[in-house]
């Protein structure tokens, strides 16, 4: 069980959450961002190191313009097969409301990604749907700093046109906008319960070898 997740389970009631308490799935060099409604609407991005994904809140989420620097807030390390989750957080528990897979696939740190943290800028190549290329976590410093604000920054690339506009916004695993995922957790309930109804195949699918 890593030592990484202590806090993360901490925060969250396993009967209650459909949230993964991770198994220790490998899933080296996966990076997710989702989309999630809570108390307020944020991205959060995730880099898998050590077995986990280091975690960080994005109030505005990512910007391609690398004039748009954008407040990234250190949260949690997450399990590794939370990359995979989308749904519904229930009201009452940490983190309560919607949440899609907005971004998801490989990242590439520049150097050692453990040196990059301690002394407050990780470079690194994302290898995503929507995100790609290269983009730095770059720590604030100073007497009024928490230690877990960082700016994520889009790295600029010779020909980059500025001024360009955002993302589409809707998740690369279902194409759901995150106001739409309850309805769709219900509607697929409701097709469920309909073929209860029609109830259990006669014959087990197992003798058919
Ligand atoms: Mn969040």
């Amino acid at each position: 069980m890593s030592k990484f997740l202590e806090e993360y389970r901490r925060k969250r009631s396993p009967d209650r959450t459909p949230e993964p308490m991770g198994a220790g799935a490998e899933r080296p060099g996966v990076f997710v961002v989702q989309k999630h409604g809570a108390t307020r609407m944020h991205y959060d991005l995730r880099l898998e190191w050590d077995g986990v994904l280091k975690s960080w809140a994005v109030p505005r989420g990512p910007h391609p313009d690398p004039a748009e620097k954008r407040l990234a807030m250190q949260t949690e390390d997450h399990p590794v097969e939370y990359a995979d989750f989308e749904g519904v957080i229930p009201k009452g528990e940490y983190g309560a409301g919607r949440m899609i897979v907005w971004d998801r696939g490989q990242w590439r740190p520049v150097g050692d990604p453990r040196e990059g943290v301690k002394a407050g800028k990780l470079l690194f190549e994302l290898k995503g749907f929507k995100l790609k290329g290269m983009w730095t976590l770059v720590k604030i410093k100073g007497k009024s700093a928490t230690g877990k604000d960082w700016l994520l920054i889009k790295e600029t690339v010779a020909g980059h046109v500025r001024g360009g506009g955002g993302f589409d916004d809707r998740s690369i695993l279902s194409g759901l906008d995150v106001h739409e995922v309850p309805q769709r957790a219900q509607r697929l309930e409701q097709v469920r319960a309909e073929c209860v109804k029609l109830g259990a195949p006669r014959t087990s699918p197992r003798g058919e070898a």
